[in-house]
């Protein structure tokens, strides 16, 4: 139980909204682990969600529905009232969004520069703080005043494309200030109830220090906590990023900064001392900046452990028992390693041929940012890897790869990774990779083998995984013979122990963690129970 009010702050709310049939707008409801932990924390303690409503609409000011009675999920219980809609002007958020975080941010912060677009036209945040308030205030005052119109020739004539990501970071500063300025700040004993603002990742770099400016101007108290969901990438590529002093300090204007591994620390810590010239205490990870201390912490995130493990206790068979699967689970990006792995599973094939016929990779591929030309070239080179490989190998009866372009739901997801032989995760990075652990979460019957890259954030913690490196085929071609070759008390043990650590390191651990830390550097934010 939070005492103090949390108010979270990302790019998407917990739900998303959609219109049904007669246009009226509905909640859908996200069930991704980080909503399913932190939304119950937000509504029990009476706090925020400040986020991007997931649709663009004509009139701004359509408050946002209440759940419908029969809604389940995780953030049903979240009020209206809960609910800060930061809607922004369709244009400037796809400069920002496909743009700024996910062509340039994206494959940066993933050791990836030469997929990443360094295009002033889509950055530049050297305009003076005031200008880009100014502007983004005006365009939420017109929007206030139904002016629309105006607010979008603002955007249009003001606001070279150059400003899309400060400016979108400025209007949700500016959306959080606003309802903080609502918030009772004392609770109903008179004492003082100062706000814990939690940002989260790569889309809301800057935003900590427009809120703190803001609520400076305004004498209003809050605390600062941001959390990285993706990797914080090694000093020599984060300084090819031509504007990295502007990145570092925006992550600063927090108090507490959050990654999930102690190397993307070591990263930060790196790039805020030689690029900043900061101070920085490396035993207790502290940085100094501007008369302030900054913690750095690793909290590795976990995923609702219990929730997967009943899944696939309930979940009806998926697979046919005749042949043992191989399973790839992720969504269809540069990232992942898709190329590599269905190449190290045809190299496979032609060590072990013993094995046609008798084993085969099934593949999920959640579409993903299907709007991006990266993207739907690696959906097509994808395409045709499987088809070359599936028509090498097939039979009458039996195809090598079984590929799934789609969604499906985490309970029939818990059917296939509990009826699988070996799951293979083996992304070219990843800041930590769900996958794997809810993987592990799912062996009820006997256990099978997760072979998993270091190079994903999980690596560091599963060491009873079988480690390979995706860019060496050979490599994984042959840990995939050991894992399917492997005895049953070996893979018996090693998924003892995994499953054990995902137990207790699960997502309301991670949640649990970050809230402890940040009592401590907040006393004002007592914990109880
Ligand atoms: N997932 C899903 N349906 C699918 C494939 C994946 O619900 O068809 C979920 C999966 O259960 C996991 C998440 O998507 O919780 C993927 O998280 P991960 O950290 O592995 O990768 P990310 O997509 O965040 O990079």
């Amino acid at each position: 139980n939070l005492k103090s009010p949390m108010v979270v702050v990302s790019n998407r709310l917990p739900f998303v909204l959609k219109r049904n049939e007669n246009g009226e707008l509905q909640r859908k409801q996200s069930a991704g682990g980080l909503v399913t932990a932190v939304a119950p924390v937000v509504i029990q303690c009476g706090g925020l969600w400040v986020g991007w409503p997931g649709i663009h609409m004509d009139d701004p000011h359509q408050s946002v529905p209440e759940s419908d009675p029969g809604d389940m999920g995780p953030s049903a219980g979240l009020k209206s009232e809960q609910v800060v809609p930061v809607h922004v002007e369709e244009q400037l958020f796809d400069d920002y969004y496909n743009g700024c975080c996910n062509a340039t941010f994206w494959p940066l912060f993933h050791s990836m520069p030469d997929r990443a677009v360094f295009v002033a036209d889509m950055w530049e945040v050297r305009m003076e703080f005031g200008l880009v308030r100014s502007a983004a205030c005006l365009i939420l005052s017109a929007f206030d005043c139904s002016m629309l119109g105006l607010g979008l020739a603002i955007v249009n004539m003001s606001l070279p494309r150059g400003q899309s990501y400060s400016t979108v970071n400025v209007m949700f500063a500016y959306q959080t200030v606003d309802a903080l300025k609502k918030m009772k700040m004392k609770n109903q004993e008179g004492e003082e109830r100062i706000p814990l603002v939690w940002i989260h990742d790569y889309h809301l770099m800057l935003a900590a220090n427009y809120i703190r400016q803001e609520c400076e101007e305004q004498n209003l108290q809050c605390k600062l906590g941001f959390f990285l969901h993706i990797p914080f990438p090694p000093w020599d590529i984060f300084r090819l990023f031509p504007w990295d002093n502007e990145v570092l300090q925006g992550i600063l204007g927090n108090d507490l900064v959050g990654f999930h591994i102690e190397d993307y620390c070591r990263n930060f810590l790196d790039c805020c001392q030689r690029r900043l010239g900061c101070r920085v205490d490396r035993v207790h990870n502290l940085v100094d900046v501007a008369g302030r201390t900054v913690k750095v912490r690793a909290l590795p995130i976990g995923i609702p452990y219990k929730r997967f493990e009943e899944m696939a206790n309930a979940a009806p068979r998926a697979l046919q028992s005749s042949q043992q699967i191989v399973l790839g689970v992720d969504r269809l990006d540069y990232t992942k390693g898709l190329v590599n792995r269905i190449r190290s599973f045809e190299r496979f094939l032609e060590k072990h041929p013993e094995y046609l016929g008798k084993v085969a990779l099934l593949q999920v591929a959640v579409p993903s940012r299907t709007d991006v030309k990266e993207y739907q070239q690696l959906k097509e080179q994808m395409d045709l890897e499987i088809g070359r490989i599936n028509g090498r190998f097939s039979t009458l009866n039996w195809s090598p790869i079984r590929y799934i372009y789609g969604c499906i739901s985490q309970d029939e997801l818990a059917a296939y990774y509990r009826d699988s032989s070996v799951a293979l995760v083996t992304p070219l990075r990843d800041g930590m990779n769900l996958v794997a652990k809810e993987y592990v979460a799912c062996q009820v019957d006997k256990p099978g083998v997760l072979i998993l890259s270091p190079f994903a954030g999980a690596g560091e913690t599963m060491h009873e995984a079988l480690l390979v490196n995706p860019y060496e085929l050979d490599d994984v071609a042959d840990t995939l013979h050991r894992a399917l070759t492997m005895p049953i008390d070996e893979r018996e043990m090693r998924m003892y122990h995994l499953k054990k650590r995902e137990q207790t390191m699960n997502v309301d651990f991670w949640l649990t963690s970050f809230l402890k830390v940040s009592i401590k550097t907040f006393p004002g934010h007592n914990v109880i129970g």
